[in-house]
């Protein structure tokens, strides 16, 4: 099946071009994990003059759950609610530790290298985007706001299935169509501006946008500092390097890493 972009979407639910939810300050309630790419949004949506009251993460029982403090400090910093939904409570925890995930199966390991890999199947953790993006539409609905954002990116389409345009799609027509009558839900009410950008040109985005990059957390192994060695450390390294060589700004980040050096023969770097 042939599914339509995102943009379509924007055309079919809203052909007034100047009324896209992009154009015009919302009211947003963003998805914000803690890593690189949902503080970038943040930054990003906040800097286009956009309003919040909160901000939502989520405590799944990820192996990285550290990354929700890193969330916090963004949240303090503007004077936002920081909602942590917690499912560890919900019985949610003891499903997904049989699942074939690493990140809430603690028996199976963390794998590294380069995305590109077969193995970076073991980090996607199952309907995972649909859970949240579901609360965050309740809880937008129940605050009246009018958006609700999330950071997907190009780079995750590969892997995770409810990361393409394909899935937001139905989801924003899902949203629309399970709240009609109630709340103030824009007619594109599902904001993912990264959803055609690679991770480096994020990563460029947050430097342009004097984002200290130590201030969120990437590392899918949660330990005291990035392992460089994980999937998304090398992704993160890569699309850092990236950027900084692009806005020449070579040695912008201050994130401490266990090997800085690994990602280079994992992604074939010859920059
Ligand atoms: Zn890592």
């Amino acid at each position: 099946m042939n599914y339509p972009t995102y943009a379509e979407v924007d055309t079919e639910a809203n052909p007034d071009v100047a009324a896209r939810p992009t154009s015009e300050p919302h009211s947003i309630v963003p998805i914000v994990s803690g890593g690189l790419d949902s503080i970038t949004m943040l930054y990003d949506l906040m800097e286009q003059g956009h309003s919040f009251q909160r901000i939502v993460s989520f405590n799944y029982g990820q192996r990285h759950k550290k990354e929700l403090h890193f969330a916090s400090i963004h949240a303090d910093r503007f004077g936002l609610q920081h909602t942590i939904i917690d499912l560890s409570q919900s019985g949610l925890v003891e499903v997904l530790n049989g699942s074939t995930s690493s990140l809430t199966n603690p028996d199976i390991d963390v794998p590294e290298g380069s995305y590109d890999e077969e193995n970076m199947r073991a980090t996607v953790v199952p309907n995972r985007n649909m859970m949240m993006l579901a609360i965050a539409g309740a809880i937008a609905v129940s605050d009246n706001a009018n958006c609700i954002a999330t950071a997907v990116h190009a780079g995750d389409h590969a892997i995770y299935p409810d990361c393409r345009p394909s899935f937001f799609y139905d989801f924003t027509m899902a949203l629309k169509r399970g709240n009609e009558g109630f709340g103030n839900l824009a007619p594109t009410p599902v904001l993912t501006p990264f959803i055609h950008k690679t991770k480096g040109q994020i990563a460029k985005t947050a430097i342009e946008l004097d984002l200290p990059l130590e201030t969120t957390w990437s590392c899918y192994k949660g330990g005291n500092m990035h392992c460089g060695r994980c999937g998304t450390c090398v992704e993160r390294l890569e699309a850092v390097a990236w950027a900084e060589s692009v806005l020449g700004k070579r040695g912008y980040d201050d994130t401490p890493y266990a090997d800085r050096e690994f990602w280079k023969s994992a992604v074939k770097w010859n920059g």
